[in-house]
């Protein structure tokens, strides 16, 4: 198929692209390079720089570019940060994306998956969080991916528009050449390595009395390429649906730490600080669902795998993009 992947400069649009790349089909990419990486955009993708700001570029990117499909990563995706400025998470993931669904229904490719988010359920009544559990997010990013999933059910309805919303849990590893890089780090893992890597001295833990067995919080931590191999079933599903993707196992952040000494070698000084607003305790995932319906399973199933690839990556490239 011919694919546009909207936000393929960054972590998971990246590590998708190269794997519809690697299964033959066409690929363009679109990306305004904020959080992206130009060298993270796969050799073999035609690369078309533009911001879902400027409506008229993304119209006329699809309008040139003709896909069957698209996939929309293009969103900000940082908890801790949405709660300092909701408008950045309202504007850029609900009004900007809606430049992309109205430029879709103008244009004509009539099928999108969309990165959607754990962070949409807020703390849960029960884990594994299953698809028939309330959405009540908690912080301005969860609530900005729900009104979009909630956007996307009317354009299946008035305009014909299908679509599959993925809510992640929490991606991490790499493939050989694609992995976690942001401009500002708040992701765990990534700033785990970088302690390991002698980047920075020590790692911070928020929160250390959350009613867990260990204090800290949990979360069902899936390899980006489980997560992309997703996207491409997803891509071919006959009808708009919404499914939870994790692997069903939770991780504190404290045994994440203990998996990173056991793997780098290095014996990664912790300093424990308050709570990070809008963090909820546990989030796992029951990604029944999508292995009934779509066949999806997880090649990733521990956690010392995801880490590990994540850290052969970190080795690899430890300035990240260099960019
Ligand atoms: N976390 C932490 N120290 C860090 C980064 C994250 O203790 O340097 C915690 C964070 O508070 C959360 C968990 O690790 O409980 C996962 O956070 P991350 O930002 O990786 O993903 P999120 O679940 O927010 O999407």
């Amino acid at each position: 198929m011919k694919v546009l992947v909207v936000g393929g400069a960054g972590y998971i649009g990246s590590v998708c692209a190269e794997l519809l790349l690697n299964e033959g089909h066409t690929v363009g990419i679109f990306d305004n390079l904020s959080e992206g990486h130009r060298r993270a955009v796969d050799s073999r993708a035609q690369f078309m720089e533009g911001d879902l700001a400027d409506r008229d570029r993304i119209q006329a990117t699809l309008a040139a570019f003709q896909p069957e499909a698209v996939m929309h990563f293009a969103a900000n995706a940082l908890v801790g940060e949405s709660m300092q400025n909701p408008s950045k998470y309202f504007r850029n993931n609900i009004s900007h994306g809606l430049n992309l669904l109205d430029a879709m229904v103008t244009t004509g490719p009539k099928q999108l998956v969309f990165s959607s988010t754990c962070a949409t359920f807020g703390p849960p009544e029960r884990v594994p969080i299953d698809e028939t559990l309330p959405q009540r997010p908690i912080n301005p990013y969860g609530e900005s991916k729900l009104a979009f999933e909630k956007i996307l059910r009317w354009y299946g309805e008035i305009h014909g528009l299908r679509f599959v919303a993925l809510r992640y849990f929490n991606a991490a590893g790499a493939s050989e050449n694609f992995g976690e890089e942001h401009r500002c780090e708040t992701h765990l893992i990534p700033n785990v390595l970088k302690v390991a890597l002698g980047q920075n001295p020590q790692v911070e833990i928020f929160g250390t009395d959350y009613d867990t067995p260990d204090g800290t919080c949990i979360r069902d931590y899936i390899h980006i390429l489980d997560l992309a191999r997703a996207h491409i079933l997803a891509m071919a599903s006959p009808r708009s649906e919404f499914y939870n993707l994790g692997t069903g196992g939770g991780s504190s952040v404290r045994e994440v730490i203990d998996c990173c000494r056991k793997v780098t070698g290095h014996k990664i000084p912790v300093v424990e600080k308050p709570r990070r607003p809008g963090d909820p305790p546990r989030l796992i995932a029951s990604s029944e669902k999508i292995q009934k319906e779509l066949g999806w399973r997880p090649q990733f199933q521990n956690l010392e795998a995801i880490i590990q690839s994540a850290w052969k990556w970190h080795q690899k490239f430890p300035n990240g993009y260099g960019d």
